[in-house]
């Protein structure tokens, strides 16, 4: 029984290759970075077309780096790209893909990938993470007040020999 399923995973993985590059109008090459003027993780599509539903790489943050794969227009005649980014492919509307390494504002907005890899750079090497505890501390808003928020420091120790750490706040 489990062969079976196997074998059906294997034979819609092959189904769905098959659209996925039979829609694709013109294949293109370079690099691109993910820009958003809103600084928010851009989707990740099925297909060139907002009624695609999200494809299994999810989100991007802002600031990385995609392959260019294909090139492909809605019914709106925007533009989409098919973009590859760690091993995974999906599609991106051209507008949220720049040339230039888009600047992040002086927000800090560290990027946190999957678990156990790294992030740091781009870095996709498996990485241990040391969670501080969660503390109550008061932060400075930009009006002046006080607002109790929790906070705690995580430490990041990559194989590569990245070594940094950043905090991730919540509210009480
Ligand atoms: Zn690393």
């Amino acid at each position: 029984m489990a062969k079976r399923i196997v074998a059906t995973l294997l034979l819609l993985m092959l189904v769905f290759t098959t659209v996925a590059t039979a829609f694709a109008k013109t294949a293109v090459s370079g690099t691109r970075y993910v820009t958003a003027s809103n600084g928010k993780p851009v989707n990740v599509r099925k297909g060139p077309g907002k009624s695609y539903a999200l494809a299994a790489l999810g989100r991007i943050n802002v600031g990385e780096q995609v392959s260019l794969k294909y090139k492909d227009k809605d019914k709106n005649g925007a533009i989409w790209y098919m973009i590859s980014y760690k091993g995974k492919t999906g599609w991106m509307m051209g507008s949220f893909l720049s040339t230039k390494k888009p600047s992040t504002g002086g927000q800090t907005q560290p990027t946190v990938p999957a678990k156990d890899q790294c992030g740091f750079g781009g870095c996709t090497a498996k990485a241990t993470r040391t969670y501080g505890k969660w503390e109550m501390t008061n932060k400075r808003m930009a009006d002046g007040s006080l607002k109790p928020v929790e906070i705690r420091n995580i430490h990041v120790t990559c194989e590569k020999g990245h070594v940094f750490g950043y905090s991730e706040e919540r509210n009480p």
